[in-house]
C-alpha cells in the first residue's frame, strides 16, 4: 500500500508529539517528517519512531520563517517524494491581558500561530497542487469560539485560522481540486503550551483549570489522525474536540 507522508509542524512535544508517535505505530500506513526548534526531542522521537518499526525524519524549524517551513517540506520531498498531509500543529500560549502590553508576546503569537501557520499553507500548497492531492490539517482552538480576556490575542490568532481554513477550503473545491481542509480546535489537553505563561496569578487559574479539566493530547492525535484516514471524498472542516468534563 502506498503510505501517507505526513508533515507535522510542533512535534517535539504534546499533541504534535501524540499524533507523531499514533501515526508511527500504525501498521507502517505512514512516513512522517517532523518540525520544530527543539532538535534534542525531534531526534528521541525519530529513534522512538524508529524503534518501535515506524518511519520518521525530522528537521529543525522554526515556523516564523518561510525559509525554514520551506526546507521542511524540501526534507519531505527529498526524504519521500511528496507531502499527502501537512498538520499546521506548532503554537503558543504566552497568556496575558491586552493591558499588560506585552508587545513581544504579541508579535510572538502573530507570528507563530498565525504567519507560522500561514507559511505551512503556502508551502503545503506549493507541493500539492502540483500532484492535484493532499490535506491540510490547521489546528485552532476552543479559543477560536470562547473569548476569555488573557486569551484575547491568543483567540484572536485561533479565529482567523478558522477564517483562513475556511477561505482555503472554498478556494480549493471552487477550483475542483483534490484537497481536503480541516480545522481541528481542541479544549483543556495537558501538554507543555501552559509553560509559556509567566504572570503567576494567570498561570495558577490556567494551572487549576488544567487540572480539573485537563486530559491526554493522545485524544486530539486520535482525532487527528481518523480526519486523516476519512475516506477522501468526505471531510471534516472543523472538528470541536473537548474533554467530555470540560464546562
Ligand atoms: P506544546 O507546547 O506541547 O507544543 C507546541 C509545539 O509547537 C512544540 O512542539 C513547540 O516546539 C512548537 N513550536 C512553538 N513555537 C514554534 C516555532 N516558532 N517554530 C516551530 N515550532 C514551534 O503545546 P500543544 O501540543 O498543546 O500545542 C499544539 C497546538 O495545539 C497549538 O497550536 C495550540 O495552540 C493548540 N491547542 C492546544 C490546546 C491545549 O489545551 N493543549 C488547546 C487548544 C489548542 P519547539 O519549542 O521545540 O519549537
Amino acid at each position: 500500500m502506498d503510505k501517507k507522508v505526513v508533515v507535522i509542524t510542533g512535534a517535539s512535544s504534546g499533541i504534535g508529539a501524540a499524533l507523531a508517535k499514533l501515526l508511527g505505530n500504525s501498521n507502517d500506513d505512514y512516513q512522517l517528517v517532523l518540525g520544530a526548534r527543539r532538535e534534542v526531542l525531534l531526534k528521541a522521537l525519530v529513534q522512538e519512531i524508529e524503534s518501535d518499526g515506524g518511519e520518521a525524519i525530522y528537521q529543525v524549524t522554526d515556523i516564523r520563517q518561510i525559509a525554514e517551513v520551506e526546507k521542511l517540506a524540501q526534507a519531505a520531498i527529498n526524504h519521500f517524494g511528496k507531502i499527502d498531509v501537512w498538520v499546521n500543529n506548532a503554537g503558543i500560549y504566552p497568556g496575558n491581558f491586552l493591558s499588560d502590553r506585552q508587545y513581544d508576546d504579541w508579535d510572538r503569537l502573530i507570528d507563530t500561530n498565525l504567519k507560522g501557520t500561514l507559511y505551512g499553507i503556502g508551502t503545503a500548497l506549493q507541493w500539492m497542487i502540483p500532484r492535484n492531492n493532499g490535506q491540510i490539517i490547521n489546528i485552532s482552538s476552543v479559543a477560536a469560539h470562547v473569548v476569555s480576556p488573557i486569551s484575547t490575542i491568543y483567540s484572536a490568532t485561533k479565529a482567523a485560522i478558522l477564517a483562513i481554513n475556511e477561505g482555503l477550503r472554498q478556494e480549493v473545491s471552487s477550483k475542483n481540486l483534490n484537497i481536503r481542509v480541516t480545522a481541528i480546535s481542541p479544549g483543556f489537553f495537558n501538554t507543555e503550551i501552559i509553560n509559556d505563561i509567566k504572570d503567576a496569578k494567570i498561570k495558577s487559574d490556567v494551572d487549576l483549570l488544567y487540572a480539573k479539566y485537563g486530559i491526554s493530547p493522545d485524544r486530539v492525535a486520535l482525532t487527528i489522525k481518523q480526519a486523516i484516514e476519512l475516506p477522501f471524498d468526505t471531510s471534516w472542516n472543523e472538528v470541536v474536540i473537548r474533554p467530555t468534563k470540560e464546562v
